[in-house]
C-alpha cells in the first residue's frame, strides 16, 4: 500500500492573486532550472499550473492510479489573514476539501486548512471534524503567528481529544511575504513537547536547510512525525545515490516509523512525476529492509492516520 501524506487540489477561486504572482516567481525559477526552460512567471501559471486545474480532482485519481498510490491526504492552505481572503473562503475551501474526499472516498483524506487566530475557527473546525469527516489540521505558521504562541493552544488540545494530527509546514516559501522563521522546525517542536498527545507531522522534513533540525525533533519526541513532501526537488538536484543515502541517515536517526512518503503536489509532481517519485521508495535498495520500505510507504501514515483503530 502506498499513502501519499501531503496533497494540494488546483481548484480556481482558492489562491489570492498576490500570493500566485509571488509564488510563480520562485515556482518558475525553479521548473526552469528542473526542466531547462526559460518560461516567464507569467507563463508558467497559464501553461503549467492552470492545466492541473479540476474542481473535482478526478485528474488526481487518475495520477494516482497511475503511480500505484491508494490513498492520499489532502488539504488547502489558509492564506487568508496575509494575503486577504480568496474567491472561496477557507471555510468554504475546508468543505470543498470534504466534499471531494466524500466524491473519492477510500482514495482521499482531507484535513482542515486553519489559521488559529480567525474569528470562529474553533465552530468551524468543530463542525468539519464532526459533521464534514475531516481528519487533521493544516498549520502554516509563516502567515504571521509562532508555533508554539498560545494562540494556537486550541488547535493543539482539539486535536489532543480528537485524536487527529496537525501537519505542520516546516520549511522554505517563495517570494511571498511569509514569514520564513515562524515555519523553523524548533518552534514546532516545542509545541509538541507541550502536546506530547498530540501527533505533529512536520511538513518537508524541515526542507533543505533545516531537516536536522526537525530530524533532531523527530529524534526525541515520540510525538513528532515527518514527511517527504517536496523533497522531489532536491532529489532532482542531487547526484546519482546522494538522496537514498540522505533517506538512510535521517531513517538511522528516527526510525523508518517516524517518516511518510508524500508530495506537496502540485508543484514538485512537475519537477518529478508521481510515478517516478514512489518508484525512488519502492526501489530502494538492500540497504533498507522490507519493512521500512512498508513504514515510509505506508506504515507510519497507517499509524498517524488511525486506519487500523
Ligand atoms: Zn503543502
Amino acid at each position: 500500500m502506498i499513502i501519499d501524506m501531503h496533497r494540494h487540489l488546483v481548484v480556481k477561486g482558492t489562491v489570492q492573486g498576490a500570493y500566485i504572482q509571488g509564488a510563480a516567481k520562485s515556482f518558475s525559477m525553479m521548473y526552469n532550472k528542473a526542466n531547462k526552460t526559460s518560461l516567464t512567471p507569467r507563463q508558467y501559471i497559464d501553461d503549467v499550473i492552470r492545466k492541473e486545474t479540476d474542481d473535482h480532482a478526478d485528474n488526481i485519481i487518475v495520477e494516482m492510479d497511475a503511480a500505484g498510490v491508494d490513498l492520499t491526504v489532502i488539504f488547502a492552505v489558509d492564506y487568508g489573514l496575509l494575503f486577504g481572503e480568496p474567491p472561496i473562503h477557507i471555510f468554504d475551501q475546508n468543505k470543498l476539501y470534504a466534499d471531494v474526499a466524500k466524491r473519492h472516498a477510500g482514495r482521499m483524506i482531507p484535513f482542515m486548512a486553519i489559521d488559529p487566530r480567525r474569528k470562529g475557527a474553533l465552530k468551524h473546525c468543530e463542525q468539519a471534524y464532526h459533521e464534514w469527516g475531516m481528519k487533521g489540521f493544516k498549520l502554516h505558521a509563516g502567515t504571521g503567528y509562532m508555533p508554539d504562541d498560545p494562540v494556537c493552544n486550541w488547535v493543539y488540545e482539539k486535536a489532543s481529544e480528537w485524536k487527529i494530527p496537525i501537519m505542520c509546514h516546516t520549511g522554505g516559501a517563495p517570494s511571498v511575504a511569509l514569514r520564513w522563521e515562524n515555519s523553523r522546525p524548533a518552534y514546532f517542536a516545542s509545541a509538541a513537547a507541550r502536546y506530547p498527545e498530540a501527533d505533529f507531522i512536520f511538513a518537508h522534513a524541515g526542507d533543505i536547510g533545516w531537516w536536522p533540525e526537525a530530524m533532531q525533533a523527530a529524534a526525541w519526541l515520540p510525538n513528532v512525525y515527518l514527511d517527504l513532501s517536496l523533497w522531489q526537488k532536491p532529489y532532482r538536484k542531487m547526484r546519482e545515490g546522494e538522496f537514498q543515502k540522505w533517506l538512510r541517515h535521517l531513517t538511522d536517526m528516527t526510525g523508518a516509523d517516524k517518516l511518510m512518503f508524500a508530495t506537496d503536489a502540485p508543484h514538485p509532481n512537475l519537477h518529478c512525476r508521481l510515478p517516478d517519485w514512489v518508484k525512488v521508495f519502492t526501489g530502494l535498495g538492500k540497504e533498507f529492509s522490507a519493512e521500512e520500505k512498508e513504514m515510509i510507504l505506508s506504515g507510519t501514515a497507517r499509524k498517524v492516520l488511525k486506519l487500523d483503530a
